[in-house]
């Protein structure tokens, strides 16, 4: 086991790794740019090196100032969160040229699954249902108006290199192709540098389900079960559970047992998440995130195992803790994410906490780097907190949701606990009976 390992991220996902290793008896090292120099993931690890001004580009993004803190502090592991550096193919290479563990999948694996393209073709080939679509990069108008026409309308555009929802276009007739095709390539270039698009059937009335998968990069992978992040503004998750409410345990084994031998095939270290949407009974992979995510909590809840520990396990080259069968479903687990922001635009919120009270009791996890007195920086993302509850069953979970969401205070910025408030009050999140599409229709209702 390694001595000592290196976090290379901020916020509530730096404390969910200190946690972990310090439970394994594992040293931990903070980085921290000037601006977090009072935060909590500073405070509560063994060690921390200040990487850096404030903006993420200088700090957490700068890939010399964190091997620098590794020399110095003599860490052996890089654990890279979510975001930032996480899914970052030259960064894992340069981590393993310094000849440090980087704690997550090869730079093959990530490059691979991080352009889009490749990644879908590789999936067809491992046996994985893909949408419908162009083959491959669309490189001009005529030949996405013939995809279009082909696949037959609506279809959306999107980036090759996409992520966090943007460079993504919808074109509902042939006459919005040009306008679709043209602003998906240019917003592409503009966030990723890279102005590759391509095209996919749009999916009317999906949800979006995706399987938790773990391998230990010698050919044996698991799978532990789905989680439905249906519930999405700008394509982003707000809401996420699992077990799936639409998924029983037939399906979940079959989608479950394809990602898994998918990633056994490959020789994949580590968590991964492979993404579906799913309409009328089929799947239909869009893409494969390379880390631990945001939503990793409600697994755990259901599986009860600890993902962060497994990742460490993994990369010092010990064993997997579970098998395929050790892994069972029990209750149902939600998870909220809480922003600093303003509704109902939804308007970035940063300032300085007044009064902080995390909810508890049965079943209650919050992971928040927030304290009384916290100053929430504006330069980086407007999570603040999760908050997971973990129920018997699904009304047992929406009930206590309910109740932990009374408990909580957070006090001298806005944030969007008062979306959740009244999204329990809605039918359909009551009943679990909701589309990708269904949470923008009800914030223009509600919210608009
Ligand atoms: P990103 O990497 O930017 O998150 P994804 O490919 O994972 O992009 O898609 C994000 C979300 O966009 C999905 O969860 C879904 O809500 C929507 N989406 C993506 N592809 C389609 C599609 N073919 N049809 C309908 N909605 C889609």
């Amino acid at each position: 086991m390694f001595r000592k390992i290196l976090i290379a991220n901020r916020g509530e996902i730096a404390l969910r790794v200190i946690r972990a290793a310090r439970e394994m008896g594992v040293e931990t090292v903070a980085v921290h740019s000037t601006a977090d120099a009072d935060a909590m993931h500073v405070r509560m690890a063994d060690e921390a090196i200040c990487i850096g001004p404030a903006p993420g580009t200088d700090s957490y993004l700068s890939m010399s100032a964190i091997l620098s803190a590794c020399e110095i502090t003599g860490a052996e592991a890089i654990h890279p969160g979510y975001g930032f550096l996480s899914e970052n193919a030259a960064f894992v290479q340069a981590v393993e040229d310094h000849g440090i563990k980087f704690i997550g999948p090869s730079a093959e694996h990530i490059r691979m699954m991080g352009d889009k393209i490749t990644a879908k073709d590789t999936m067809i080939k491992l046996g994985v249902p893909c949408v419908p679509g162009s083959d491959g990069g669309v490189p001009d108008l005529d030949a996405a108006l013939k995809v279009g026409d082909a696949a037959g309308y609506p279809v959306i555009v999107k980036a090759t290199a996409g992520g966090g929802g943007r460079g993504m276009k919808l074109a509902k007739s042939r006459d919005e192709m040009e306008i679709a095709f043209r602003s998906a390539r240019s917003e592409a270039k503009s966030a990723f540098g890279n102005d590759e698009v391509y095209i996919e059937k749009y999916l009317g009335r999906p949800r979006h389900i995706e399987v938790q998968i773990f391998g230990d990069g010698r050919g044996r992978a698991v799978h532990l079960g789905e989680r439905d992040c249906s519930l999405q503004r700008r394509h982003q998750k707000v809401f996420e559970e699992a077990p799936g409410p639409s998924i029983d345990a037939e399906t979940r084994a079959r989608i479950g047992e394809t990602c898994a031998k998918a990633c056994a095939d490959l020789g994949y270290e580590g968590a991964g998440t492979i993404e579906f949407l799913y309409e009328d009974g089929e799947f239909f992979f869009i893409e494969m995130n390379t880390r631990l995510q945001v939503e990793h909590p409600v697994t755990e809840a259901i599986m009860g195992v600890d993902l962060v520990r497994e990742q460490i396990r993994v990369a010092a080259g010990e064993p997997m803790s579970f098998r395929q069968e050790d892994l069972q479903v029990q209750g149902h687990a939600i998870e909220v994410r809480i922003n600093a922001e303003k509704l109902p635009n939804f308007a970035p919120c940063p300032g300085t906490i007044t009064q902080y009270h995390a909810p508890g009791g049965l079943g209650v996890r919050m992971d928040s780097a927030l304290y009384d007195g916290y100053r929430i920086p504006p330069y980086y993302d407007s999570l603040i907190a999760k908050l997971i509850v973990h129920g018997r069953d699904r009304p047992e979970a929406l009930a206590r949701l309910n109740r932990a969401l009374g408990e909580l205070i957070v006090d001298g910025i806005d944030t969007t606990v008062p979306l959740f408030h009244e999204l329990l009050k809605a039918d359909a999140v009551q009943t679990g009976d909701y589309t990708i599409h269904w949470l923008e229709g009800w914030l223009d209702q509600n919210m608009g």
